[in-house]
């Protein structure tokens, strides 16, 4: 069929970002950047077609995020990047474009100019890479952490991507490639083969978001400006009755009591929940788990955490801090405080030290301090860019 396909790779789980959504699928300036790269492609003249490579997981995130783009059927990636661009090159056997465009999805603003000079030199060479000039002084440390040595720095690229390919050479070459993890581009591919690969001007703008940081800088860059710190507050109540164990922010403690309630009844998580939805003004915990619905009898409450955590990760934001406080006279909080602070960072995917736990009595007063119940109360704040 001729002609050249962009292949966009976003099979990763980006990790780094925290949340359960993956970093590509992360708003940009209140786009999905996956949706922002595969657009950079799909609009761009020089190019015929364009397919990502996606995790298997992730394809309703994918459907949402590309709705309305003429975009190729995505395909399920691999264990590691090699793999991904090697299972899309091969769903595109059929297909036989003369030229392939390999391209990370973290990679959300390639430039028309820079897509065009790749296309360009693939007349001249079976390969073909944007690169800038390394500016830095490179040194070369040793285990004492001291400077071993100066690194000419003269010839040396930071290789970017759309890489370029004539297709059955990189096809071939990444073949020939299988089960090798030391190849971290496809250019490195193509050269053990033998291969040509020209090197075309990169861009500075042409950045790789690999932290939030990175995702704020690049917001800033679309004219977004400071990411904004949004906080919200959640109470809960339950009662307790005969029982031989509570839940209280997901973690069991033995008593003579238990919390009734339709879910797991984890008061405390309950009320973290609500503010986290407080923050990014999306409801309470009854608007998105109607305690009618018998889906939730008995729910591990971790389902409502996650999912407001979930919320705030699709609106691009993240959870900068919560703080709990359990109002009860027993059980004593102090001795499962720290399992506690551990969980509730392992639901939120942040770090334990942005997760505070506390507990007080009501002074033997009101319906806490009767033992008829338990309360707790919660503040979130989360970040959102700008
Ligand atoms: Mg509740």
């Amino acid at each position: 069929m001729g002609g050249c396909v962009a292949l966009v790779v976003g099979a990763g789980r980006g990790r780094r970002f925290g949340g359960d959504v993956p970093k590509q699928y992360r708003l940009l300036a209140g786009e999905p950047m996956l949706r922002r790269t595969l657009r950079a492609f799909a609009e761009h003249p020089g190019v015929d077609a364009v397919r990502a490579v996606i995790h298997p997981d992730d394809r309703d995130l994918y459907d949402d995020a590309v709705a309305e783009l003429p975009l190729l059927d995505p395909v399920p990636g691999g264990a590691s990047r090699q793999d991904s661009v090697r299972l899309g090159l091969q769903s595109l056997i059929e297909r036989a474009p003369d030229r392939v465009l390999i391209h990370d999805a973290a990679r959300p603003f390639p430039s028309p100019d820079l897509i065009g000079r790749v296309i360009a030199a693939l007349d001249g060479a079976a390969g073909a890479i944007p690169a800038v000039p390394v500016a830095d002084t490179l040194k070369r440390g040793d285990s004492a952490g001291l400077v071993a040595g100066t690194v000419d720095r003269r010839g040396l690229w930071r290789a970017q991507t759309p890489q370029g390919f004539h297709f059955g050479v990189i096809l071939a070459a990444h073949w020939a490639a299988m089960g090798r993890d030391d190849l971290t581009d496809d250019a490195a591919v193509a050269e053990t083969t033998g291969t040509a690969v020209a090197l075309v001007p990169g861009s500075e703008e042409n950045v790789k978001v690999t932290t939030q940081e990175d995702l704020d800088k690049a917001a800033r860059g679309l004219g977004g400006g400071t990411p904004e710190f949004r906080t919200g507050s959640g109470f809960d109540v339950h009662r307790l009755v005969e029982g031989d164990r509570v839940t209280l922010c997901g973690v069991e403690i033995p008593h003579d009591r238990r919390l009734d309630g339709h879910s797991d009844a984890d008061v405390a998580m309950h009320a973290l929940t609500d503010a986290v939805l407080g923050a990014i003004a999306e409801g309470d915990i009854g608007s998105h788990f109607p305690p009618t619905d018998e889906k939730w009898r008995g729910a591990p409450s971790d389902v409502f955490l996650r999912h407001a955590a979930d919320l705030v990760s699709r609106r691009g934001g993240a959870i900068t801090h919560v703080d709990v406080t359990i109002i009860c006279e027993r059980p004593k909080i102090g001795p499962h405080r720290d399992a506690m602070r551990d969980r509730l960072a392992t639901l939120l995917g942040v770090a334990a030290d942005r997760v505070s736990v506390k507990a007080t009595t009501s002074e033997k007063l009101g319906f806490t301090g009767r033992g008829e119940g338990i309360a707790a109360q919660a503040s979130a704040t989360v970040r959102l860019s700008g």
